[in-house]
This record gives structure tokens, sequence and C-alpha cells, in this order.
């Protein structure tokens, strides 16, 4: 997966490729498709979620440019992967889940591989995670209305916060940096996630996930 899918893709950063091949995606997937787990695809959870493609799990998390000294926020703990790959680069991986069962289920998984520098909280996302704010990184693996104001203002002076921005099918995957207080955007590019839903994503529990197979490279 990773020489094939990855690095052939891009993914140039060595911290990256050895956390995605340390950690087996296999742990992560549904029994019924373990024999796809090494596909780069996204594939279904439970819930109607999905967990995402290898090559957007390490493109965001090369794009988040985590050290080791990071305490990092992510929001849309699904399966748990994304998690255990920030888990091997940093100190510290905070993540939240709304779905109950998706966070239970991705806590004992985490805790039985032995990831033990990752909290799991069920909630929404949206309005962070104040009691262990700032974070040096925040990473949003859902798709948001637009720029999602609490989780800017839990992101360090010098921090980085990767999100997918739009509400179609397909998105775009937003960089910010906050330098001197202000967020500095780019766009790197088209994603498509399932929506962010909370008090300060989208507020349509009623969408239909499954209309996305979440966590996909748009770009081929
Ligand atoms: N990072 C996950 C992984 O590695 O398996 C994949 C995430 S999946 C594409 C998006 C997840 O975001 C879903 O599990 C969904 O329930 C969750 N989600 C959506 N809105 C949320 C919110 N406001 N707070 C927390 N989780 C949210």
């Amino acid at each position: 997966m990773v020489l094939t899918q990855l690095r052939r893709r891009g993914i140039e950063d060595d911290r990256v490729l050895e956390a995605m091949t340390a950690v087996k995606r296999h742990e992560f997937v549904n029994e019924a498709f373990q024999n796809r787990a090494y596909e780069d695809t996204p594939l279904p959870i439970e819930l109607g979620q999905t967990i995402s493609q290898p090559f957007i799990v390490a493109r965001m998390t090369e794009l988040l440019q985590v050290r080791p000294t990071d305490k990092i926020l992510e929001i849309g703990t699904g399966s748990g992967y994304q998690a255990a790959v920030l888990s091997r680069l940093a100190a510290k991986v905070f993540t939240i889940e709304r779905h109950f069962e998706l966070a239970k289920t991705a806590r004992a998984r985490l805790e039985a591989s032995g990831y033990t520098n990752v909290i799991v909280k069920h909630g929404d996302g949206t309005i962070g995670w104040s009691e262990h704010a700032p974070f040096d990184k925040v990473l949003i693996t859902a798709s948001a209305p637009q720029l999602p104001k609490t989780l800017s203002l839990q992101l360090k002076e010098g921090g980085r916060m990767i999100f997918p921005m739009g509400a179609d099918r397909e998105q775009k995957l937003m960089v910010a940096d906050k330098i001197d207080g202000e967020l500095q955007i780019q766009d790197k590019g088209t994603v498509s996630f399932v929506p962010l839903i909370g008090r300060e994503g989208f507020s349509d529990p009623g969408a239909d996930p499954r209309q996305y197979m979440s966590g996909r490279s748009a770009v081929r």
C-alpha cells in the first residue's frame, strides 16, 4: 500500500510513510471488508460512516506537519484509523466522534492495539475540547459549511488546522495557519467527505451520509 499507492501518488514525508506502514488498517476495518483493507479506497463502517481512503489519510497527515511534541485535536474519530496514524507522530491525540457507538468501538480498538496517547470522546466536535485547548494542530475529517470558528480559537498561535469545506459532494481541502492571531488559508484541492454535523456544522441530521464515500481524494 505504502509503495504502490502512497509514495507513487506523491506522499514524500518519511515519518508519515513509516506511520502508515506501522498502523495496521485491517484492525480498523469491519469483518466484512477485511479482504479490502489495504485497497486505496474508503470503506463503510457502522452507522453509514466511513474509514477514509489511505491516500487521503496520508495526504492530510503530511499537510498537518506533525511534530513529536504536538498536541492534536481530531474531529470525526470514525474507525479510529486516522487517530492511530497521528498517535505515532505526535505526543497526544484528542479525538471527538458524534456517534456514541463509533466512539466506543474506536476507543476499544485503540486501547486493544496499544495506542495509549489517544483519548476518544463522544460529543459534538464543532465546539472543540476547551479543557485541553489550545492545540498545536486541528484536523477535521468531515466537511464543514464554513471556517469552524470555535475550533480556530482553540488553535495555538503558529498552529495549523486542516478541514474539508463545502456543502457539495466534492469539497475543498483547506489548510489554515494561525499567524499573528489571523488565519492564513490555502486551498489544497478537491476531496469528498461526509458532512460535519453539529452546533457549528451542518444542521441537517437527516442528511444521508451514504450518498458519499467519504474521505476520498477527488484528485485522480
Ligand atoms: N477519521 C475517521 C477514520 O479514520 O476512520 C474517518 C472519519 S468519517 C469520514 C467522518 C466522521 O465524522 C464520522 O464518523 C462522523 O460521524 C463524524 N462527525 C461528523 N460530524 C461530527 C461532529 N460534529 N463531531 C464529531 N464527529 C463528527
